[in-house]
């Protein structure tokens, strides 16, 4: 094969596999409690059941299928009404049973999709193959040489969610994730914590030529621990899978990790062919029947969905995109809400989490969902946007009384107090400021009079810095029109 000499345009083409926890009170099989795994006390929560003994009997746990339904439903997948349980069998130290009970041929969910919204306004669907029900595995721990396991995890009902390959970039991958995490968030079914594992997503990529509906070799990412690793990773891949294809080389099919560190993927294996799972009826359970009625009342209970909820958003003033990334993370949503509770403005308040908020706690390594591990309560924040809006303080002022309370806590209007940041009511206070520029830049007064206006830019930044965060924007806006004018003898 000799190397392209011409420059191919190439899109990606990624599908995504997601295991999600389901957080119900007992195990899919057993009466084990659903615990989190990284802090419970190791092998605490297991019985014969779980630990794979011989001759047990599973019993399906009903709030288990039904957490399931409810996922496909959010997801507009056709729910099975016949459901066979499957034997999966390969060996691994973490399922000491040698076989995980899964679905194969008969998932509960599926044909399903579900809609994004990307940065650039536009939106787009994203097709879902199928969900099924099966059971997590334990977890093996590595300690100085040695393998633990911990059996806590196993038997916990698990959804595997598999997505067509419609999803073109990092980019889709990510808003197709948040989605996806607020879906399980507002259903209550899963916490969408990534980094305890009760969420993981797996990214399967090719690339093709742009045009092309053929589907090249893929690899696919495991141990993402963040959804923004979901995006960096699927982009990574995609240029590496191009240079290998432009240089007329070819993509092995691979199982490859993420190195957080480097922000780069490191090969785990290869794969030389296709596990046998040696797939089977279940013959422990019973076919699980899910009647009409009962999808039809889950249905009918289902809580607002994350669509629902940008909408309503939407109609308060908010731009699609704003509403989306405030709906993405239920309890940025919860925030938000209190805030507009709280009689904020909606658009004010979105503005001032999303750029302010957001950045503050981003310096502090604070992922959005953590929003309540933060020190801003939504009634201080919206009290910080009234103290803007009833002119007591300006912007600027605004974001310092932010900084303070970020860091310290308190309420908005004792910093302002504190801090000393009250706009003055004082014109006469702003005339002598403007007086002082002016004089102390001739030149710059020159020539704005001969015509260049963005000089106006430079004199006002020094009159509000005369004013230390204390003049009200338009009062030295007027003043300085003013006295510019007449110096200029338009008067
Ligand atoms: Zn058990």
């Amino acid at each position: 094969m000799t190397a392209k000499t011409t420059t191919t345009a190439y899109e990606g083409v990624i599908g995504l596999e997601i295991h999600a926890e389901l957080e119900t009170e007992s195990k899919m099989f057993c009466g084990c409690a659903v615990v989190d795994s990284t802090t419970a006390a190791p092998n605490t929560y297991v019985c014969p059941i779980c630990l794979g003994f011989p001759g047990v009997l599973p019993v399906i746990n009903k709030r288990a299928v039904e957490f399931a339904i409810k996922v496909g439903l959010a997801l507009n997948c056709e729910i099975a009404t016949v459901n066979v349980f499957a034997r999966k069998s390969y060996f691994y130290p973490d399922l000491p049973k040698g076989y995980q009970i899964s679905q194969y041929e008969l998932p509960l969910c599926k044909n399903g999709w579900t809609e994004i919204d990307l940065p650039d306004g536009s939106t787009k669907r994203i097709g879902i193959r199928r969900a099924h029900l099966e059971e997590d595995t334990g977890k093996s721990i590595h300690v100085g040489g040695s393998s633990l396991i911990d059996f806590n995890r196993s038997g916990v009902p698990l959804l595997e969610i598999v997505t067509e390959p419609d999803i073109r970039n990092g980019i889709e991958a990510e808003a197709f994730g948040r989605k996806l995490r607020a879906i399980l968030q507002y259903l209550g079914v899963n916490s969408g914590d990534m980094s305890k594992g009760v969420l993981r997503m797996e990214p399967n990529i090719s690339v093709r030529p742009v045009g092309s509906t053929e589907f090249r070799t893929r690899t696919e990412v495991k141990n993402l621990n963040s959804i923004r690793s979901v995006q960096r990773a699927s982009d990574y891949e995609i240029e590496r899978h191009i240079k290998v294809w432009e240089s007329g080389g070819e993509v092995v099919q691979a199982t490859m990790g993420w190195d957080e560190a480097r922000q780069q993927t490191v090969l785990q294996r290869t794969k030389e062919s296709a596990h046998d799972y040696r797939y089977f009826p279940e013959p422990d359970l019973p076919i699980l029947n899910t009647s009409r009625e009962w999808v039809e009342a889950i249905r009918a209970h289902l809580p607002e969905l994350p669509d629902t909820k940008r909408d309503r958003l939407m109609k308060a003033g908010l731009s699609r995109y704003d509403a989306s990334v405030l709906v993405a993370d239920r309890p940025v949503a919860d925030y938000f809400e209190r805030v507009m509770q709280a009689g904020a403005d909606p658009k004010k308040g979105a503005n001032w989490i999303i750029n302010e908020l957001f950045a503050r706690m981003n310096k502090a390594a604070l992922s959005a969902e953590r929003v309540n591990e933060q020190k801003v309560s939504p009634e201080a924040l919206a009290g910080l946007i009234k103290l803007v809006d009833a002119g007591t303080i300006n912007n600027n002022a605004a974001k310092k009384v932010l900084d303070a309370v970020f860091a310290e806590g308190g309420e908005p209007s004792a910093w302002v107090a504190k801090l000393g940041l009250e706009q003055t009511q004082d014109t006469s206070a702003v005339e002598a400021a403007v007086e002082k520029v002016l004089g102390a830049n001739p030149g710059e007064t020159d020539r704005f009079c001969a015509g260049e206006e963005k000089v106006f830019k430079f004199l006002i930044g020094q009159v509000m810095r005369e004013g230390r965060g204390k003049f009200p924007a338009e009062l030295a806006n007027d003043v300085l029109t003013a006295k510019l004018n007449a110096r200029c003898g338009k008067s």
